[in-house]
């Protein structure tokens, strides 16, 4: 039972004694380990000098990451991407790893809640400058940039008014202007758009939302095209401890091996169901982007071909009495503010992530008390659909 590197240290707490095997488990092995012994200091350089792989510290790395990391560096299309514990932790390693006291950046003005907070209130206090822009607009993303701007921040499909950037518009004008182009891609994912294809620097995901898919881990991943800045983002978020949960990161990469069906059957009944929505007396818009009334949708085509992604955003008429009924008769769907579960989830951005804003400052983005955003999941569709058929005409029956 013990090969050369094994020890008999009897007395020890943790003498080494995994049984030997010559076959090999088809599932990734969950690494909880925090700490990796090594034989002698001479190893030890050799690891961190490079010239060996190995493990010393889990806030450095471990398995269950590396591995979920390289999954989906070969969905985005680069290696070297690393794994953090939120998609807000991968957001905060770009930004605050990469920008410094006296660098400015503009930020999409329809950026995920907590990264315009992490771009109003954190990043000020630190000098570092914030704009916002109107992502569909290059022309006021191009206003916007001072001599010391260094980086643009956007997401592909806006949320929930599920707009969609100029992505071609935006790409151009930072090459131009040197700055460095961070995408978002959790909305879209990888099956839908490939940002490094498209001119990003640096991409980023939560991979909570639609690539792990079952609403039971927090996690992110990030990666720069560039080595240099990739090894700035990756010290800056292990110094801070942005770390990933080696039991987190198994269970997403469990989640990941289903993403691609997810992702397709999820999209197809998306796509079924705005259609729906569009005819339902009551509804006064559908939102999604392969339908020729989205307001993007010459864009939309451009950018993403036939795929429509997994969010369906619409209006009812009538105000919050009309939005409590329809909620209240959806009683299949669970009316929780987050997205990409296997289950179809709603959304009420008044009451919810927009509702730090003005009922006028809501109307002029679009977002009435009527408006809901939906995530689409895996039921069978006829079945999702006769259930937000039964929710509207309550919404209409108050
Ligand atoms: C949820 C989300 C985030 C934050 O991810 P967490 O994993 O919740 O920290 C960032 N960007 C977008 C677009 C999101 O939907």
């Amino acid at each position: 039972m013990t090969t050369d590197r094994k020890n008999d240290w009897g007395t020890l707490i943790r003498p080494e004694m995994l049984p030997d095997s010559l076959s090999r488990p088809v599932v990734t092995p969950l690494s909880p380990s925090v700490v990796y012994a090594s034989l002698t200091p001479d190893e030890l350089d050799s690891q961190y000098e490079g010239r060996a792989q190995g493990y010393t510290y889990a806030r450095e790395g471990h398995p269950n990451a590396d591995v979920l990391a390289a999954r989906i560096d070969a969905m985005e299309g680069c290696d070297g991407g690393l794994i953090t514990g939120s998609g807000m932790a991968a957001v905060t390693a770009v930004l605050m790893g990469v920008l410094k006291a006296g660098d400015h950046m503009i930020g999409s003005d329809q950026l995920y809640g907590r990264s315009l907070r992490l771009m109003r209130d954190d990043l000020p206090r630190l000098g570092i400058a914030t704009s916002l822009a109107d992502p569909c607009d290059v022309d006021a993303m191009r206003a916007a940039i001072r001599p010391e701007t260094r980086m643009i921040l956007i997401e592909v499909v806006s949320n929930p008014t599920l707009r969609v950037a100029d992505m071609a518009g935006i790409a151009a004008l930072a090459c131009e202007a040197g700055l460095l182009l961070v995408v978002d891609n959790t909305f879209t994912t990888p099956r839908g758009f490939r940002p490094f294809d498209h001119g990003a620097d640096i991409v980023l995901h939560s991979v909570t939302k639609l690539l792990a898919g079952h609403s039971d881990v927090t996690l992110g991943w990030v990666c720069a095209r560039d080595d240099a800045l990739q090894k700035q983002i990756y010290d800056f978020a292990v110094t801070t401890g942005l770390t990933p949960s080696p039991f987190d990161c198994w269970l997403a990469e469990r989640g990941l091996h289903t993403f691609g069906l997810r992702f397709d059957r999820a999209e197809m009944t998306a796509a079924a169901l705005a259609d729906a929505l569009a005819g339902m007396a009551g509804v006064k818009r559908v939102l999604y982007p392969t339908r020729t009334d989205h307001p993007d949708a010459a864009r939309a085509a451009e950018l993403l071909g036939t795929r429509g992604c997994n969010m369906v955003s619409f209006e009812v008429e009538g105000g919050r009495a009309a939005a409590n009924a329809l909620t209240e008769a959806a009683r299949g769907v669970a009316f929780a503010p987050t997205l990409g579960d296997v289950g179809t989830t709603l959304s009420h951005p008044a009451s919810s992530s927009h509702r730090g804003l003005s009922a006028e400052a809501r109307e002029a983005l679009g977002m009435s008390e009527g408006f809901f955003r939906v995530s689409v999941g895996l039921e069978e569709p006829d079945a999702l659909i006769a259930e937000f058929t039964r929710a509207v005409a309550a919404s209409q029956a108050v």
